[in-house]
């Protein structure tokens, strides 16, 4: 039996471990595909496929775009598009450009704090296209301004604290055109972390494909509630740790297991949007 885990960030995002580092973790642990999710970015799918590849491993490329719908914040993740030479590559651009001139706001609310911190150490500090508030946090923990991460995120950061600023969110019915148009597959991220769950039948009418019901902050009730879910609506189901390295303590990377069944479920859907593609690569054929 082979294992999956299809929710993981890298430190093209706002993750600590390197592609080469969550491929070679992934292998350690006994998974055998991976998908690499980041928050806005796919610069990381290239790297971290060849790390798998060099490794055995099977790859799965996605990304994970923070949307609006109906005034809620959703999580979307997309898997198995295109990666480059798509309206979703160059609309990317702008969610960066979006994520840096937060940075830059929430830096300005902290100096009208009293804290004396510029953009470009956050910047340095992030080192990618995507800097997030984990950046600001580290940030502020490497400057002696806060004593952790936590600190950081209880004081200024979490939503509605001094220094947060609100982050852009692009609708979800174009992120979802966005995504299809790219030729991949949507899945509506931790449903049970969201406040939108009960907008699941609207997203559907709205095109989403599937349900990450596996996650590793939901509970077994959540899990079974929305694999139930999925089964009703003829959804996939997908599943993932969404670990971020070290940046919140003990890394989550092992702590879901998906079955490789649903790998080809969810494979076998891209295939239905692109029928000149075999569902399973043959150097990845399943045990
Ligand atoms: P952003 O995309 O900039 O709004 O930042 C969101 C990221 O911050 C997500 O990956 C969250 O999981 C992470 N985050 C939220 N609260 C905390 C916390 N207390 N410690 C570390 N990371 C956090
Ligand atoms: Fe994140
Ligand atoms: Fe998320
Ligand atoms: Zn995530």
């Amino acid at each position: 039996m082979h294992f999956a885990d299809l929710h993981l960030h890298s430190s093209f995002s706002d993750g600590t471990y390197t592609p080469v580092e969550l491929a070679r973790r992934s292998h350690e642990l006994e998974l055998h595909t991976i998908a690499l999710t980041d928050h806005d970015t796919m610069e990381g799918c290239k790297p971290t496929a060849e790390a798998c590849a060099e490794l055995g491993m099977d790859f799965i490329p996605g990304v994970e775009l923070t949307a609006e719908f109906k005034n809620y914040e959703v999580h979307l993740l997309g898997y198995l598009m295109k990666i480059e030479d798509t309206p979703l590559a160059s609309e990317i651009v702008q969610f960066q450009r979006a994520r840096q001139e937060r940075i830059r706001e929430m830096v300005r609310r902290l100096n009208h704090l009293g804290i004396s911190l510029d953009a470009e150490t956050v910047f340095e500090i992030a080192n990618c296209r995507c800097p997030g508030r984990p950046h600001v946090a580290r940030a502020l923990v490497k400057k002696g301004l806060c004593s952790s991460v936590d600190e950081a995120f209880s004081r200024f950061l979490r939503r509605r604290c001094p220094a947060w600023a609100p982050k852009f969110r692009i609708s979800a019915h174009r992120s979802i055109e966005l995504i299809k148009q790219a030729g991949g597959v949507v899945v509506l991220a931790h449903p049970g972390l969201s406040r939108a769950a009960h907008l699941i039948p609207e997203l559907i009418n709205a095109g989403i494909d599937g349900l990450e019901c596996f996650h590793s902050k939901h509970s077994t009730t959540e899990t079974e509630h929305y694999v139930n879910t999925a089964k009703q609506h003829e959804l996939i189901i997908t599943g993932g740790s969404d670990c971020h390295g070290t940046s919140k303590g003990k890394p989550l990377i092992g702590s879901i297991k998906l079955p490789s069944s649903y790998v080809h479920k969810l494979r076998a859907k891209a295939a239905q949007f692109h029928p000149d593609t075999p569902p399973i690569p043959a150097m990845n054929l399943p045990n």
